[in-house]
């Protein structure tokens, strides 16, 4: 017989933009059901992309709203990343635990401290590219930024891969199935720990242990 768990795991992922993060993010949750993986959907005060979709990249918001959230306290953490606020909605966050959902946060080593803090039992994986020359490769080939808005995202990947050691996971993304691998046995690990085994086991654990005699 199984128990159901009580509380989902919360995995924290950060890296410098270009390191391929929100790709292995998308890949691994579609190898997964809603029901056992989600990925928490950010507020943020900048203003959307091309493409991006309120509700579903980010739930966008202006600074005054933005503030109210922050003295209503809703937010689990939030950060001022680049000239622009980004917070991760407490409610959500609560509520997909409690139904025993793993949730993925996509956020900055700002939020990874805050988040550390409030739920020390977090696992915090930082992703990095294989060479700044990749690095660079990759964010030029997202558009046709001049020269200078590219040494700018560089200053700010490398500032970001400078808290590299915060982290308790390092993944090089060379290889992106190879580290999507690693991204999903970091998360089948932490299903395995024995805190979560014991909940959800219970009975088998009782039988096993019971005294014959
Ligand atoms: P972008 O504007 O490129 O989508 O994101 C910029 C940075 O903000 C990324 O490092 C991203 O991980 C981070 N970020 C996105 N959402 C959040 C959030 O809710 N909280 C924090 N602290 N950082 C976030």
């Amino acid at each position: 017989m199984t128990t159901s768990i009580a509380t989902g795991n919360l995995f924290i992922l950060a890296a410098p933009s270009g390191a391929g993060k929100s790709s292995l993010i998308r890949a691994l949750l579609a190898r997964h059901t809603e029901e056992s993986m989600q990925v928490s959907v950010s507020c943020t005060t900048r203003a959307p992309r091309p493409g991006e979709i309120d509700g579903v990249h980010y739930h966008f918001l202006t600074e005054s709203q933005f503030k109210e959230k922050i003295d209503n306290n809703d937010f689990y953490e939030w950060a001022h990343v680049f000239g622009n606020y980004y917070g991760t909605s407490r409610s959500y966050i609560e509520h997909t635990l409690a139904q025993g959902i793993d949730v993925f946060l996509d956020i900055d080593w700002q939020g990874a401290r805050q988040v550390r803090e409030a739920h020390p039992q977090a696992q915090s994986i930082f992703i990095v590219p294989p060479s700044l020359e990749v690095l660079e490769q990759r964010l030029r080939s997202r558009g046709q930024d001049s020269d200078e808005v590219i040494r700018s995202r560089m200053e700010k990947a490398q500032a970001e891969m400078s808290h590299y050691h915060e982290f308790d996971y390092l993944l090089v993304n060379d290889k992106f199935e190879q580290t999507l691998a690693q991204l999903e046995h970091i998360v089948f690990a932490q299903r395995l720990k024995v805190a979560l085994q014991q909940v959800r086991h219970a009975a088998k654990l009782k039988d096993l242990l019971a005294n014959d005699g």
